[in-house]
């Protein structure tokens, strides 16, 4: 694992469990997109048809807002438009990649390895969670289970 600029995004299978970004790690690790690429556009084409797929547009941006309401957020106008690309990812390739993961990882993908399933968010509290049902709230992968 290379180093990270730290004022860099940080979405790949090393980011912390609960921020899992599965389509953004199915474009780094099955199409290839550089260390860094996120995506800013998501759209599902052919909603609702067997042929639905799911278009991403996403580029390297590390520039961060400065000041202002949005200090400290990716300011995309000034991404690196030399790593702008868009792809068409398969629903498929994210429930693959989530099967992959727990192997990878030992831990439930629903819950991303908490045990808490977040169903939820209240204004006054919050994430709402409750116990993670297919894992039995451990926060293992529920295939090695049984
Ligand atoms: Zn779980």
């Amino acid at each position: 694992m290379s180093e990270r600029n730290h004022s860099q995004p940080v979405i790949a299978s090393d980011a912390p469990a609960a921020r899992v970004d599965w389509m953004n790690l199915v474009a780094l690790e099955k199409y290839g997109m550089p260390e860094g690429w996120q995506w800013f556009r998501a759209e599902v084409k052919n909603h609702s048809k067997p042929s639905s797929f799911i278009l991403l547009t996403g580029a390297v941006c590390s520039v961060l807002f400065e000041r202002g309401k949005r200090k400290g957020q990716q300011d995309w106008s000034k991404r690196d438009k030399a790593t702008e690309a868009v792809i068409a990812i398969q629903h498929n390739d994210i429930d693959q990649l989530k099967l992959a993961w727990q192997q990878r990882t030992g831990k439930c993908h629903v819950c991303q390895g908490t045990g808490q399933y977040v169903y939820g968010w209240d204004h006054k509290d919050g994430d709402l969670k409750r116990p993670c049902d297919p894992c039995g709230a451990t926060g293992n992968n529920p295939e090695a289970l049984s």
